[in-house]
């Protein structure tokens, strides 16, 4: 096969639009999509303090390696959860990623800062469902205490389908209307959004690969038999059937998210009593998981 705009040797066929392209072509292509995906939703604006969070996988390391080309003066965050082993292999690649782009890098250990790790806590929610409430208290609150503008997530096209997927599988309409490329800040909410919903996961390990970006393709020991990963391969079906699928899906439901608007609770949001953030009751989830007596500082020193 051979590249749809200058005939060298294909280096990638993609499904949608199908065509073949040379490396360089496909490198274009693909960093033309996360800048338009930017500018169509309006995700970064030129003065804002951008905070990447980085997790050693392909698609932090991809969007950091790109934001980085297009000039963002970005700095990038590790949560390392204290998973045994893995924890420490995932920080190693993301120093390796972050140096090779010349990246400032801010590293908070959970082990350190709260004596335990993720699945050490004797609570009756699953390890998933606190480990992601600590991580998205962690990186807002590192954020708002660092004063960024906004958090930066490598979330793909097809966590993107398949979260919009399984929320549907279930009705859970509330939290369908919040979800999109862009969620607003708040008060002490920083803006967090995600650069490349629109870009498909196969194509970003075929980016990483192109420029040489190391990442780690090891699984979480906790994400095993997660019925995300069914979900995936169930859209990665379709899509061979129906090229195109995906983003017909993603942007389908953008266009009809204002549906489902009316079905956000609007509680009253307090202020947690032990470290002042958000909070639906009068001690905030996280503080209440980590059994916390004082906040967290998560300063940079
Ligand atoms: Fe946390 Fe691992 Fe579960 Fe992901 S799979 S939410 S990193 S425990
Ligand atoms: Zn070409
Ligand atoms: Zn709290």
């Amino acid at each position: 096969m051979r590249c749809k705009f200058c005939k060298e040797e294909a280096y990638i066929t993609l499904s949608h639009p199908r065509m073949p392209l040379c490396k360089e072509h496909f490198i274009e292509y693909f960093e033309r999509r996360v800048k338009r995906t930017i500018e169509r939703y309006n995700l970064l604006k030129e003065d804002e303090r951008i905070l990447v969070a980085m997790s050693g996988g392909k698609d932090s390391a991809v969007l950091s390696y790109v934001l980085k080309k297009f000039n963002y003066p970005i700095h990038c965050f590790y949560i390392n959860l204290g998973i045994e082993g893995y924890s420490d292999r995932c920080e190693e690649y993301v120093k390796r990623q972050c140096e090779m782009i010349d990246a400032p890098l801010y590293v908070v250990r959970i082990r350190e800062l709260l004596g335990a790790g993720v699945g050490e806590v004797k609570i009756s929610r699953p390890t998933c469902s606190y480990c992601g409430t600590t991580k998205r208290y962690i990186s807002n609150k590192f954020a708002y205490d660092n004063k960024f503008d906004v958090v930066v997530t490598g979330h793909n096209l097809d966590d993107e389908a398949s979260f919009i997927f399984s929320n549907v599988l279930y009705w859970n309409t509330q939290y369908l209307a919040k979800q999109g490329p862009l969620l607003p800040g708040e008060g002490k909410f920083v803006k967090r959004v995600k650069p490349l919903y629109e870009t498909p996961e196969s194509e970003i390990a075929a980016y990483a690969s192109a420029v040489g970006i190391e990442y780690t393709g090891e699984v979480c020991p906790y994400a095993k038999g997660a019925i995300t990963l069914t979900y995936k391969e169930f859209f990665n079906h379709l899509e061979k059937r129906r090229p195109g699928i995906k983003i017909r899906f993603v942007r389908g439901f953008l266009k009809k998210r204002h549906l489902f608007e009316g079905e956000v609770r609007r509680g009253e949001v307090k202020e947690c009593k032990i470290c002042g953030m958000p909070s639906g009751g009068e001690v905030c989830s996280f503080c209440r998981i980590w059994g916390l007596k004082e906040p967290v500082d998560l300063t940079i020193k």
